[in-house]
């Protein structure tokens, strides 16, 4: 064991903060018996705020079709082969019903930046789930809007919003989006968000393209004082039809380590262990939940339009049914001495 490298977990443990030539001193030498022992203080940590239960949030992937061009991301506007597809008003409604048919209590409805899908229509749906659900919670995770947008979707009863900030260094953001976006827009977006009421959360890809030690840093530096209430971290895949469709994929280890880090820092988040991970290595969502994850985002999106949300190759729980993911996640859960809990599980302090 490499006795700089605990102290630094014990500090940012005591102190919740590193600087970020410490944060580059772990990322840089951190090998299995240090990143276990990460995992087994945010454990504790997470086991002391959550017990071993792990909340369930089942999501409906509703529309592929994106404005957006984000150079990593399979539904990029460029992505001719991609098939498009979107659901009605009445299917999302659907896959929520079914959803809560399997016990969940938070539906997250994701997209690409698809402008059919206007905030009134969105604010609509997320009435109609409500009406139906009145017990649930509804996380949106559309992209980049503006502020009156989001005011009408919260208005309309959404409580949470996912937006990764994806990375905290503005030149990497530059690599890994085209011109017209902006990284300022996008974090000007997650303090609108979190100033509108939105249990809110941010993220990043590990190991995206262009990524380094440094700017890790500034993303841990960044999660540490934006405080979002959720944190959604997985390895970057590379989908073959993008620019990056040759890069290497991200650490398994790596996202791991970080999901403990999160987990030391800010022992509140609300900590999902990602489709991504379970892509990356099969029993890799086991293996965040080890290291200190206590959210599982199973897919209730139909299964005829799964395979077409190809944010990245060979994701995972493309053949399956919504009651198959179900089974196979409490099966996970259990098989590591945990349990799915059917609540709304929401942030609290
Ligand atoms: N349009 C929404 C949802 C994007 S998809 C938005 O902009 O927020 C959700 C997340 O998938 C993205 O935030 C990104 O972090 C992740 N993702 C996209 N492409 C990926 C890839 N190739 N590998 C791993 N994760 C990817």
């Amino acid at each position: 064991m490499n006795d700089k490298l605990t102290a630094l977990i014990d500090k940012l443990n005591d102190e919740k903060r590193l600087t970020p030539g410490e944060w580059v001193c772990l990322f840089t030498e951190f090998t299995d018996e240090e990143r276990e022992y990460a995992a087994k203080i945010a454990r504790e940590l997470s086991i002391k705020k959550y017990g071993k239960k792990i909340y369930v949030r089942g999501i409906v992937e509703f529309s592929n079709y994106c404005k957006n061009d984000c150079i990593y991301c399979g539904i990029r506007r460029s992505n001719r082969n991609a098939q498009r597809y979107r659901l009605t008003d009445d299917e999302i409604c659907e896959c929520c019903d079914e959803g809560y048919d399997l016990g969940y209590r938070t539906f997250v409805l994701q997209s690409g930046e698809d402008p059919a899908y206007t905030a009134e229509r969105i604010a609509e749906i997320v009435r109609r789930i409500k009406a139906r659900h009145p017990d649930c919670a509804v996380t949106l995770s559309l992209g980049e809007k503006e502020r009156e947008e989001y005011l009408i979707m919260k208005q309309a009863g959404a409580d949470r919003y996912l937006l990764r900030h994806e990375t905290a260094d503005k030149e990497h953001y530059s690599k890994l989006h085209p011109p017209e976006m902006s990284f300022e827009h996008r974090m000007n977006c997650l303090k609108t968000l979190k100033e509108l009421g939105f249990q809110t959360g941010a993220g990043l890809m590990v190991g995206s393209p262009y990524q380094t030690a440094e700017c890790l840093a500034k993303d841990l530096e960044f999660l540490g004082s934006f405080k979002p209430h959720m944190i959604g971290i997985g390895p970057f895949l590379p989908q073959k039809d993008t620019p990056f469709g040759d890069k290497p994929k991200g650490s398994y280890h790596l996202t791991l380590f970080l999901l403990s880090l999160c987990r030391i820092m800010l022992p509140n988040v609300l900590l999902p262990a990602t489709t991504a991970l379970g892509t990356i290595d099969p029993r890799g969502r086991e293996q965040g939940i080890l290291a200190g994850a206590n959210v599982i985002m199973p897919n209730i999106s139909p299964v005829a339009v799964r395979k077409k949300y190809m944010l990245y190759d060979n994701k995972i729980c493309t053949e399956d049914s919504s009651d198959d993911c179900r089974f196979c996640l409490q099966a996970r859960a259990r098989s590591v001495g945990y349990d799915i809990e059917v609540t709304r599980g929401d942030y609290f302090d």
